[in-house]
């Protein structure tokens, strides 16, 4: 028999994050295993393979690739072709080319892998201590990236060139570091240098030892991450920590943490499987984790949890050597965007915010603030997408609406390209009133643009008028509807018949007002939506001074509220305010209706006496929440229930607010008032889907980073044997808008 006829050559087209993930060492290794010849590339699409041998051998090649990829590999797609048979005498691993369309995914940043631990606190190993080892497994990638294909020319590493050592493991196939395009040794790659106005260090041998002892003396330290600085100071450091309130602005605002490893955070908090094996994943975010005691109340005094991260570079894990526990906060000034340069953090030095800096010479390029994400209903939710999950695309299918460009919300800004139903979501943005969290937007938009090779005339914006990306001729789209599509189309609900259930800060309404708390029945044409039932309108008196002043709100809703035909009041406000208040609100100045949810946690917070004056967006909703956990965890009480109050399309929240304050009046436990709240948003939900009966429920807007909300509501709901979804994957709050409006 010839020889030849069984002969046969395939071309394999595989797309996905398959770059910079170790795919064509892996490729090769399998070509190998089965006596094949041809080739393997990287190409703008993503990689491709011919692959020559007999057919069984081909056969057991294409199952090897697709049941052991790389781990860091996310193939979604694989195209296979017979082509005809060529001369080749080995299978090799051809250089890249950067022509024709651009259309493979970009990998996020990695953690450093238990490999490259390895090497750095190995003595003998010429990367000992090295603080910037890394592998095809591990190591920064979207943070360093100009341009596709990634090659390392086209990164913040092009100005190294490397060693004739570190070239040599570049071009072996048989390498970890192969083709690992940041890879660097402290004989070619970039170093570290500790640095303050004055004066600047750069023996890499002494650097480390010097920055402990300043943490150690309470000095209050950025260093230069994946993607950006951080501002660190010793947590046990009471007055280094008031330090850091005063000078960053954040009275009460809760600070991450970093903690050494696993034993150190378990000291501190309750760890669960879920919740370990997120904080130890790859992408290594901050994981939100409910403290043990109080000793570290100074850190997050409103809540009962702590932000926790573990070292995710090799400087951190060289730093941590020395150190169990420092504080991670973002280096900026509030609200604005993440410093990632020298000059930035020498801004922060003047105005005192940071002492000394611990920085390098490897260039951020994609500026990407850590993650955040908290279990909840056993499920990791993302309250914050960027480092380690940025620019991961989201496959959607086959949508209606095609290509376009969407602006997010102007609050917890990201944006999202739609381009061939897949959507590629911003890492996060920020406030859009901060001119610099603008300018952040607009420079990552030309970037992504570039990135993606896309342009678009079609551009998807906030419904709201006063929002900074609004503009007339753009697709307007109602922010509420957009909540609901982003977990319609995370949970594969486009097209059905679905009950959006939107519980939120704020947002432009049909009408006008401000809404927040909006049930929309949303069919196949999930273009439009009618709102079918809503919170009762009240005034926000002085519109904008409320959002932080929300005593004015807990007047408000408690305005009408008489007993025996006296106003019954807050005790906790003083006669002159809720004179003055009311004065307001009877004339009508400056008081925009709203149906928010978020404003009335703020109200009922002020009633109950918690909090009169917010210093950061949410403070009142998480101090409530606060409040009854405490109340879950201590007490096994029956109780009552407030009143669910419903008439026609509108859920009256006055019958509550009455009891609400007869509660408090009567020196009723806060704790327990807190949690009747919670239970009588969670009860009016309950009575409201019982009445409209949907086939498919989602639940969405930025009330649910509520956990004690979600657990609640996913508790009754369970009960109630119905279909219903939370955004998961996709921020339940003003992140998630942009996804949202990507579907139209
Ligand atoms: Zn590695
Ligand atoms: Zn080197
Ligand atoms: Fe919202």
């Amino acid at each position: 028999m010839n020889k030849l006829e069984n002969i046969k050559r395939v071309r394999i087209k595989v797309s996905g994050i398959v770059q910079g993930v170790g795919f064509r060492p892996t490729t090769y290794r399998y070509a190998h295993d089965f006596n094949l010849v041809g080739h393997v590339v990287n190409t703008p699409e993503g990689v491709t393979i011919e692959a020559q041998g007999p057919e069984k051998d081909i056969n057991g090649f294409i199952k090897k690739l697709l049941e052991n990829p790389p781990s860091l590999a996310k193939i979604t797609g694989f195209n296979i072709e017979n082509i005809e048979p060529e001369q080749n005498n080995d299978f090799v691993i051809l250089t890249s080319y950067s022509h024709g369309y651009k259309e493979t995914e970009i990998s996020p940043d990695i953690a450093t892998c238990d490999d490259c631990i390895s090497d750095i606190f190995d003595r003998t190993n010429r990367r000992y201590l090295y603080p910037f080892t890394n592998c095809t497994n591990c190591g920064p990638r979207f943070s360093i990236i100009k341009d596709r294909p990634y090659d390392r020319k086209k990164t913040s590493m092009s100005i190294f060139t490397m060693c004739p050592d570190c070239q040599k493991e570049y071009n072996n196939p048989n390498d970890r570091r192969f083709h690992a395009q940041p890879n660097a040794c402290p004989k070619c790659g970039p170093s570290i240098r500790l640095l303050n106005l004055k004066e600047s260090f750069d023996d890499a041998k002494k650097i480390i030892s010097q920055t402990v002892k300043l943490i150690k003396n309470g000095a209050i330290i950025s260093i230069k991450s994946i993607g950006g600085f951080n501002i660190a100071c010793d947590p046990y450091n009471k007055a280094a920590v008031n330090r850091l309130r005063i000078k960053k602005n954040r009275p009460a605002k809760a600070f991450a943490m970093m903690a050494k490893d696993m034993a150190t955070v378990e000291k501190i908090c309750y760890v669960s499987n879920k919740e370990r094996e997120i904080l130890t994943s790859r992408t290594a975010p901050i994981v939100l984790l409910r403290k043990k005691d109080n000793s570290f109340d100074h850190i997050s005094p409103d809540n009962n949890y702590l932000g926790i991260v573990l070292p995710f570079t090799p400087l951190h894990h060289i730093l941590f050597e020395h150190i169990d526990l420092l504080i991670m906060t973002s280096a900026n000034k509030t609200d604005e965007p993440i410093a990632i340069n020298d000059e930035q953090i020498f801004d922060l030095m003047k105005d005192e915010i940071v002492d000394y800096s611990l920085t390098h010479n490897r260039d951020i390029v994609n500026r990407c603030d850590d993650s955040i994400v908290q279990i909840v209903n056993n499920e990791v939710q993302v309250i914050r997408r960027a480092r380690g999950m940025v620019p991961t695309a989201f496959n959607i299918g086959n949508t209606v609406w095609g290509d376009n460009l969407s602006m997010g919300a102007n609050l917890k800004n990201t944006f999202s390209i739609k381009k061939n139903n897949k959507i590629y979501m911003s890492q996060h943005i920020g406030d859009l009133s901060d001119v610099r969290n603008y300018d952040y937007q607009k420079g990552e938009i030309t970037k992504f643009l570039k990135l993606l090779d896309f342009k678009t005339d079609k551009i998807n914006i906030d419904a709201h008028p006063g929002y900074e990306n609004y503009n007339e001729n753009y697709n307007k789209i109602y922010h509420h509807h957009a909540h609901a599509l982003s977990a319609m189309a995370e949970n594969g609900l486009l097209g059905k018949s679905v009950l959006g259930i939107i519980c939120d800060g704020t947002g432009y309404g049909t009408d006008g007002n401000i809404w927040g708390f909006e049930f929309l029945d949303i069919n196949k044409d999930y273009r439009k939506f009618k709102r079918s039932m809503h919170l009762k309108y009240f005034p926000l008196p002085g519109g904008e001074k409320a959002i932080d002043e929300i005593d004015r709100i807990a007047i408000s809703i408690s305005k009408d509220i008489k007993e025996t035909g006296r106003i019954v009041g807050s005790k906790f406000i003083s006669q002159e305010r809720q004179t003055l208040i009311n004065g307001i609100i009877d004339k009508g100045i400056n008081c925009p209706l709203v149906s928010s949810l978020g404003r009335l946690f703020d109200g009922v917070a002020a009633l109950c006496g918690i909090i009169q004056k917010v210093s950061y967006e949410a403070q009142a909703a998480i101090l409530l929440q606060k409040q009854a956990e405490n109340f879950l965890n201590n007490s096994k009480d029956k109780i009552s229930r407030y009143n669910v109050s419903i008439d026609k399309d509108i859920l009256d929240y006055e019958p509550m607010i009455r009891e609400l304050i007869v509660d408090v009046n009567a020196e009723e436990s806060i704790e327990k008032v807190a949690y009747k709240f919670h239970m009588w948003v969670v009860d009016a939900i309950l009575a409201i889907i019982k009445k409209e009966e949907p086939a498919h429920i989602v639940f969405s807007g930025g009330c649910f980073q509520n956990s004690l909300l979600c657990k609640l509501l996913n508790e009754e709901m369970k009960k109630s044997g119905m279909k219903y979804f939370f955004n998961y994957e996709i921020p339940i709050n003003d992140a998630g808008v942009s996804f949202g409006q990507s579907i139209l």
